[in-house]
C-alpha cells in the first residue's frame, strides 16, 4: 500500500474510532472525501462523486451522524445548499466550537473556513444568550485572485 493511502486510512480509521463511530464503507468513503478537500463539500457535491456507490439516504445519514459527533459542522450559503466541513476547533459530540468565519467566492463559488479569522464578539440586550453565530464573508478567493487573467484587476489595466 502507497504510504499516502496508508495514512489517509490511518487517519480516517483514528477520527471513527475516537468518536466511537464502527468503520463502515460509506463513513471511511465520506470522510476521505472532506480530509483530501480543500474547502467545504455540499450534499449535491458528495453526492456527485460517491452517488454510485450510496444512495442520498445513506449519505444524508452519514452527514447527520459525522455533525452530531463534532467531526463536521455545516455552513449556510446564500444559495440555500447546506455545506459541510471538517471540524478542526475541537469539537465533540452534541458541542461544536467552530468559531470562524465561512468565506464563499464568487468565481469558483467554493466554501472556505478561515479558521485563523475568529468571529468578532457580539453584544447582545439584555436578556438575550446566543448559541450560535454565522458569519459569511463572500468575495475573491486567493487561487481565483492568482488565476485572474490581467484585464480583471482594473489598478494593472489602468497603468497599462
Ligand atoms: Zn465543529
Ligand atoms: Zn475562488
Ligand atoms: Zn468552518
Amino acid at each position: 500500500m502507497p504510504f499516502f493511502d496508508l495514512y489517509m486510512k490511518t487517519r480516517l480509521e483514528n477520527i471513527l474510532k475516537v468518536n466511537q463511530l464502527s468503520v463502515t464503507e460509506n463513513r471511511k468513503i465520506i470522510l476521505e472525501l472532506f480530509l483530501s478537500s480543500a474547502g467545504a463539500l455540499s450534499h449535491n457535491d458528495i453526492e456527485k462523486k460517491v452517488g454510485q456507490k450510496f444512495d442520498r439516504v445513506t449519505i444524508y445519514r452519514t452527514l447527520h451522524t459525522f455533525l452530531e459527533k463534532g467531526i463536521v459542522h455545516n455552513i449556510p450559503t446564500p444559495d440555500n445548499s447546506i455545506h459541510y466541513a471538517l471540524c478542526r476547533d475541537n469539537c465533540s459530540a452534541g458541542y461544536h466550537r467552530d468559531n470562524h468565519i465561512h468565506f464563499v467566492c464568487n468565481v469558483c463559488s467554493n466554501t472556505i473556513c478561515l479558521e485563523e479569522v475568529g468571529i468578532p464578539d457580539i453584544r447582545l440586550p439584555k436578556g438575550f444568550t446566543s448559541e450560535r453565530i454565522e458569519m459569511l464573508v463572500s468575495g475573491v478567493c486567493k487561487n481565483c485572485k492568482l488565476k485572474a487573467p490581467m484585464w480583471k484587476h482594473r489598478d494593472s489595466w489602468l497603468r497599462l
